[in-house]
């Protein structure tokens, strides 16, 4: 690809694929790079994060410590972007934007998955003092990863943040609540908070990627999911998507079992969803008649998705690894412990903000500077903080 973003060989992007030429800029204006397009950058800028190195040690669905081979935050954005630049190349997107919001996308996850955020917004909601927190109340991971990207790098000399394009800051704000949205309007009017006033669709890349982070941890987490034994295959066969491509599987490769069976009915199955998503989104593409960027923001519905089917499977799919996998006992009562480190840090710090090592310049409250500390803690540092702090060893695990 040329710096300004075409594909070689005159196959050139889709009229309605974001231009890098065409960018809405940073929030702080810079000259262009000599040789990489402005998404380009932002990819490059993201990976050389410091918030980007931590998601090796953040927890995905396991915890860190469990286990080499489960995956982590760090590989599932990289199963994101590779499966998001797949979908970009055949339906003549932008690759690279791509590839910024996918590595981007969940720089504002706190340790331990879910149970960490959770626990991080009950706390902070119920600091009442911080009703008028311009940040709003309470924590959500999403609005945290922006905050990361627009604020709590600081790297650069002239400006906090990593000073993203206007593009792929808009694709890491995949959810946002109408409140947070008019927060975000009022501190930066007509930024990356309009569309979900205005409700207009982001950029096909931005669509592309919340489906692509789908996909991805749907199958990698049937994958850690029978790694750790506490679902097996068996049990697997109740879902359809999985039953139809292990029979498919069984047929092409008779008497396959155990790892390589499991390995080769994900790869079939990633590959139906990704065909499925190429050509039902060239057919809605198609039949909404879009043409350039502001036709799809017009739109105002994605335009990237599942066939109905497709869609009804993999919810179904969703729903059994919630019943199964998320929800197990031994998922539970560690996510329990974790939420109970994270409380016991954010008391701690309230208690006593020196306990805090940071050189953050203070938020826009005392709770919001300790929100942003223990969300961008490693697994592994928040455990070993709560024993200092609290004197507990809460996992059994040496933390040498
Ligand atoms: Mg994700």
């Amino acid at each position: 690809m040329t710096v300004d973003g075409r594909l070689p060989g005159g196959l050139g992007l889709a009229t309605y694929a974001s231009d890098p030429a065409h960018s809405r800029g940073r929030l702080y204006p810079q000259t262009a790079a000599p040789t990489r397009n402005p998404f380009q950058r932002d990819r490059d800028r993201v990976i050389h994060s410091t918030a980007f190195r931590r998601l090796v040690y953040k927890t995905q669905v396991f915890l860190n410590h469990e286990g080499d081979l489960f995956r982590t935050r760090m590989t599932h954005s990289l199963e994101v972007a590779q499966l998001g630049r797949s979908l970009a190349r055949s339906l003549r997107l932008h690759e690279d934007l791509v590839e910024a919001i996918a590595l981007a996308h969940d720089l504002g996850h706190t340790p331990f998955g879910h149970a960490g955020q959770d626990a991080l917004n009950e706390v902070m909601r119920a600091q009442r003092a911080d009703a008028a927190d311009p940040e709003g109340a309470g924590f959500e991971h999403n609005l945290q990863s922006l905050r990361v990207v627009d604020t709590l790098e600081r790297c650069y000399p002239d400006f906090d943040g990593l000073n993203l394009t206007f593009e792929t800051r808009e694709g890491v704000l995949k959810h946002c609540s109408l409140r947070n949205a008019q927060r975000l309007e009022a501190l930066r009017p007509n930024d990356v908070g309009a569309r979900f006033i205005e409700k207009t669709a982001p950029s096909l890349e931005a669509q592309l990627c919340n489906l692509a982070d789908e996909i991805a941890y749907n199958a990698h987490d049937v994958d850690d999911g029978v790694r750790s034994g506490l679902i097996d295959f068996e049990q697997l066969q109740a879902v359809p998507l999985i039953a139809e491509h292990a029979e498919a599987a069984c047929r092409a490769h008779p008497g396959l079992s155990g790892r390589r069976l499991l390995a080769e009915t994900i790869r079939r199955m990633l590959t139906a969803q990704v065909y499925d998503v190429m050509r039902h989104t060239q057919s809605q593409i198609n039949a909404a008649g879009v043409e350039t960027v502001a036709d799809v923001r017009a739109h105002g519905r994605d335009l990237v998705g599942f066939t109905p089917d497709m869609r009804a499977a993999s919810t179904a799919l969703k729903q059994f690894l919630f019943a199964n996998l998320y929800r197990h006992p031994q998922v539970s009562e560690k996510t329990t412990i974790a939420r109970q480190v994270v409380v016991d840090l954010f008391h701690a710090y309230r208690d006593d903000p020196r306990a805090m090592d940071t050189t953050a310049p203070a938020a826009s409250s005392p709770t919001r500077t300790i929100a942003d500390y223990i969300a961008g803690m490693t697994d592994r540092f928040a455990i070993r903080e709560h024993a200092r702090l609290t004197g507990q060893q809460v996992f059994e695990f040496a933390l040498s």
